[in-house]
């Protein structure tokens, strides 16, 4: 099993390479990326990159702890504005929805996304790519886009540098704001 690399591995920063055929190494990649997803507890997506593989695809988690592994993802349409999404906490209060990165452990940050997209991508089954598509909305879309960017080698803190979003590093269970520039530092 491959481990999960950690930012500012140099692998994070490349774009990954499309797939066209499937071969032996392409089955054990995929299987690779769905056992590491599987171990991984806080993890609902993970991308090729993230275990040393340069290739375009990546891992969902449902509640069910199954994963679905998405080949050469394609976003074909969008609704509206990206904004920073928003969740309801247990006092049904609005609070920002914190994005996270197995590449990041104990970083969060806000992330303009859209929430709701249209997207096509490819599956493999009995040894052959299906093409698949579905509109994909909420918490969903959000992290298709945060595994995408991996494919283009753009991550989650370069949007929160980008737009200026709120960033905190957990210490102890407690979010401490923390600078995103000290942490993208690392990778110069
Ligand atoms: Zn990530």
């Amino acid at each position: 099993m491959n481990k999960i690399l950690t930012y500012p591995n140099k692998i994070l920063r490349k774009k990954a390479e499309k797939i066209e055929t499937v071969d032996e190494i392409l089955e054990k990649d995929v299987k690779n990326l769905v056992e590491g997803l599987k171990l991984a507890e806080n993890g609902a997506g993970l991308a090729a990159p993230q275990i040393g593989i340069s290739r375009s695809f990546f891992g969902l988690k449902d509640e069910n702890k199954e994963v679905r592994v998405i080949l050469n993802p394609m976003i074909n349409k969008t609704w509206g504005e990206k904004v920073y999404p928003k969740m309801i906490d247990d006092k049904e209060k609005q609070e920002d929805f914190l994005e996270g990165c197995l590449s990041f452990p104990g970083f969060w940050g806000t992330v303009k996304r859209w929430l709701k997209i249209e997207v096509e991508w490819q599956e493999l089954i009995d040894k052959k790519l299906v093409s698949k598509s579905e509109t994909l909305e909420g918490f969903r879309a959000i992290v298709w886009q945060h595994e995408s960017d991996h494919l283009e080698g753009i991550l989650f803190v370069d949007h929160v540098k980008k737009d200026g979003g709120k960033f905190y590093k957990n210490i102890k269970g407690e979010m401490v704001k923390w600078s995103v520039n000290d942490v993208l530092k690392k990778g110069k």
